[in-house]
């Protein structure tokens, strides 16, 4: 009954965080319900008894901390990170591109690494955010259209009979979206900025800048022979992020009794290398503690004590054994979906687990029941990148690198597996409560 009730608030949750700026704001916006308040400009050194605050970075990055009652027993902080952003297209600056007269396409860049040919023949919308002058000043606007607006259409096959034995797309000619038909002689069609202002109820001339992307419209359902799986777009990472959200709202309850300050992340841009202000590679986790340690008040000394207590948690969907391709997967560490949390290893640490850091995470799977997978690359497949790393690159702390097991990662349309997302709910409420 759980697992139903939590995939339905997966699939609402996904729905409405078509771009990191949303993520964010959903994130944002289930805190404030749960009782955080917006950390920035709160005053140092005040040493006050718990306290659930969070700070956002460019709108698109997001981190949470609850701190216990007593923090004079405060012993470490427990911090899970998860990523808010999906490979996608990012509409390009003067994006509408006329044909021949009867047509306007849109001018498009890949984000990310994005199974390409997954993004042609469906439905697609425009979401984003724009920057407005208000009354002198600079405003943030978010935007999402939430209907069918765009579509790119593959070339029929008997103009392409190539397309079926591995055919290269190029993202600069097969994969501009088809936006909008221009009626007569006369009639313009209208561009998408003044979509935009319609939408956000704003003046046109008014927007000064946009950052827009293109997603898919396709909606999170239960598939399989008795709804044993999940399809939707962004289950990479958006399903680590709500479920991280879900366990870290759910320690709340209890959380105020815990020796350990709880601390959720939600970083943008790990798609493109984390190497932003608000990626995971930034100072943004560094700057959120020396937050916490100005907050209550804490000597050098003290804030290096709680670093050594403390432990990351680097929560980013992993690969399961493809059923058409099993021999992709390491011989002997094969995760399946519904089979649990993944433990990733890498000898040369690209994940950061190593044998304590994997202790600690299993022996919290073992009190909980939840169960517990390991993932390795093949040694002679070089593999993805993720977050828990650079982020240790800034906060050298022990750390973990899980996942939910996956099929199709970077497709418009990922697989996964029912229960496992209720798994990392019970892991994460467990890891934040200090059990
Ligand atoms: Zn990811």
């Amino acid at each position: 009954m759980e697992t139903k009730n939590i995939t339905e608030e997966l699939f609402d949750f996904i729905d409405h965080s078509p771009t990191a700026f949303h993520a964010v704001e959903n994130v944002r916006r289930r805190l404030e319900e749960a009782g955080f308040e917006r950390a920035d400009g709160k005053d140092a050194g005040i040493r006050q008894s718990g306290g659930k605050y969070y700070m956002t970075r460019n709108g698109s990055s997001l981190i949470a901390v609850s701190l216990p009652k007593n923090v004079r027993k405060l012993s470490g902080l427990r911090i899970v990170a998860s990523h808010s952003d999906s490979p996608c297209f990012k509409i390009k600056e003067n994006p509408e591109m006329d044909v021949e007269g009867h047509v306007v396409k849109l001018n498009t860049e890949g984000y990310g690494g994005t199974i390409l040919s997954t993004w042609l023949d469906r439905p697609l919308s425009v979401a984003g955010r724009l920057i407005v002058e208000e009354e002198g000043e600079m405003a943030v606007r978010l935007v999402d259209f939430d209907r069918d607006l765009c579509v790119i259409p593959n070339v029929a096959i008997h103009f392409n009979r190539e397309i079926n034995k591995g055919f290269a797309y190029n993202p600069q000619v097969d994969l501009l979206p088809l936006f909008a038909a221009k009626e007569g002689e006369e009639k313009d069609a209208p561009s998408l900025k003044s979509l935009c202002a319609k939408e956000a109820g704003v003046e046109e001339e008014r927007i000064l800048a946009s950052d827009l992307y293109l997603y898919s419209r396709e909606k999170g359902r239960r598939m399989g022979a008795i709804g044993e799986f999940i399809g939707s777009p962004r289950l990479d990472d958006l399903q680590c992020a709500f479920g991280s959200l879900k366990g870290f709202l759910d320690a709340q309850g209890n959380g105020g009794e815990s020796k350990y300050g709880a601390v959720y992340a939600l970083f943008d841009n790990e798609e493109i290398g984390s190497g932003t202000k608000q990626g995971a590679d930034s100072t943004f986790l560094s700057d959120a503690v020396c937050w916490i340690c100005d907050f209550l008040g804490l000597s050098d000394g003290e804030k290096r004590a709680l670093l050594e207590g403390s432990f990351l948690v680097s929560a980013d969907n992993a690969h399961a054994v493809h059923p058409n391709h099993p021999e992709k997967s390491d011989p002997t560490n094969r995760p399946f979906l519904n089979g649990g949390i993944v433990l990733k290893f890498q000898g040369s640490q690209k994940y950061t687990t190593d044998a304590w850091s994997a202790a600690v995470v299993r022996e919290i799977c073992r009190k909980e029941e939840i169960p517990c997978q390991s993932f390795a690359n093949r040694a002679d497949v070089p593999g993805g990148s993720t977050l828990g790393n650079l982020s240790a690159r800034h906060v050298s702390i022990p750390a973990a690198d899980i996942g939910l097991p996956q099929l199709a990662m970077h497709s418009a349309f990922e697989t996964a597996g029912e229960r496992d997302t209720a798994y990392l709910v019970s892991f994460c409420r467990a890891f934040f409560a200090g059990r």
